[in-house]
């Protein structure tokens, strides 16, 4: 999911509006599971715009950009076909109705920004193939005048000399060309100062009031982070009791062989986010699933302790601790919200404990795969790995709510 900022020598020669085409095209590509409660988007719907709001604030136009069409795309087209929309309270469509009328001129805004970054990223190509070809009619010329001057050595040494000192495409950018590559990755203006792109083209929706308001409203505050710290993903403080206190909630369905799931939810807080609850929802295990069921009633509960969703936690009492296809799927929905969200797999038989979250791959993939039920997946590359940003903690313990 994270979208890393790529080398513009690398970018520069997809035609900028294309590059652009491809992002929207990537940004949209994501699917909702109609079989989750519909209440689990409309819960964890805004952690994507919180998403979007801090990589903007962070500079990081792409994933900005990327997160805010995410929310338009479920809440104005993809939540219609889910079968549970006709119950939707009024008061939650009218809220995302809402949200889609600040995001939709915010997104428009930082389309026409990424489109004059991918311009002038462009150009820089451009530039740097002409310095190329002059370099090497430069070249040619001297082994030329050399030709001239010593015919009885020309003969094979120019051509040897050229080829031993042919630029690489890196080598050819200067001092000066490195500078404008960093500014063009990570503009220190890239909200308010247009002096170097106004003569490139903008189009779009907003007009020039709208803009300014905009421009004050959304001040980047960290401006030279580097790409790979801006998509790392903030951390979640687990308690680290919390597996023992749920498997003992759990422990009369594990001894029947049945799974037993719940939700994990907490707070976000110091830059991190903090695991405070565990709550079971009314839920129909079997061996090998288990099915949530009033989810409705989860929502009140975190209405009323101002919890959001991290993820959730679940037993395979006679399995390893591992992520199925049928858990992938459903984590999928949980990570498409937060992009931070985690699958605990806790496997009390073989005293194992998994932490995971799908990888951007698998959730492209999973996005894509329209089976229901265990199925086979990819055997390529991974589709979810060992959780990195999870921090365990003795100070809280977190609560339990059981609804069952
Ligand atoms: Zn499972
Ligand atoms: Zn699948």
């Amino acid at each position: 999911m994270s979208q890393k900022q790529s080398h513009p020598v690398q970018m520069g020669p997809i035609e900028p509006n294309q590059r652009l085409q491809k992002l929207i095209a990537d940004s949209q590509r994501v699917s909702i599971d109609p079989t989750m409660p519909i209440t689990r988007y409309y819960r964890s719907g805004n952690q994507i715009v919180e998403t979007a709001d801090r990589s903007l604030r962070e500079g990081n136009l792409e994933k900005a950009f990327t997160f805010y069409l995410r929310f338009v795309t479920i809440f104005v087209e993809l939540i219609l076909d889910h079968p549970g929309y006709k119950s939707v309270l009024p008061v939650d469509k009218q809220q995302t109705k809402e949200k889609i009328k600040k995001i939709i001129p915010r997104a428009e805004e930082i389309r026409k920004k990424l489109l004059e970054k991918y311009l002038a990223e462009y150009e820089l190509y451009v530039k740097h193939l002409k310095l190329q070809a002059e370099q090497e009619e430069e070249d040619r010329k001297k082994a030329k005048t050399l030709q001239a001057l010593e015919p009885s050595t020309s003969k094979v040494a120019p051509t040897v000399s050229y080829a031993a000192s042919a630029p690489s495409q890196v080598a050819v950018i200067s001092d000066n060309d490195v500078k404008l590559i960093n500014q063009v990755l990570y503009p220190s203006d890239f909200l308010t100062d247009r002096s170097h792109s106004s003569a490139l083209p903008t189009t779009g929706l907003l007009l020039a009031g709208e803009d300014r308001r905009f421009d004050r409203a959304l001040k980047p505050q960290t401006m030279r982070q580097p790409a790979s710290l801006a998509s790392e993903f903030r951390s979640i403080v687990v308690p680290s009791n919390t597996m023992q206190k749920f498997l003992e909630l759990a422990a009369a369905n594990t001894a029947a062989n049945l799974e037993t799931c719940a939700i994990l939810a907490g707070r976000f807080e110091d830059n991190g986010f903090s695991l405070t609850h565990v709550i079971f929802p009314k839920q129909s295990g079997t061996s090998d699933s288990c099915n949530t069921m009033n989810e409705e009633e989860i929502a009140v509960v975190q209405d009323q302790y101002n919890l959001i969703t991290l993820g959730w936690i679940h037993t395979h009492p006679s399995q390893t601790a591992f992520l199925s296809s049928v858990d992938l799927h459903t984590h999928c929905s949980y990570q498409l919200m937060l992009e931070e969200a985690i699958a605990i797999v806790c496997s009390p038989k073989y005293g194992e404990t998994g932490f995971f979250n799908l990888t951007s791959y698998g959730m492209d993939y999973i996005s894509q795969c329209r089976q229901t039920g265990f199925h086979p997946h990819t055997n390529g590359q991974s589709l979810f790995v060992e959780a990195q940003h999870i921090v365990m903690s003795d100070i809280r313990d977190a609560k339990i709510i059981d609804l069952r």
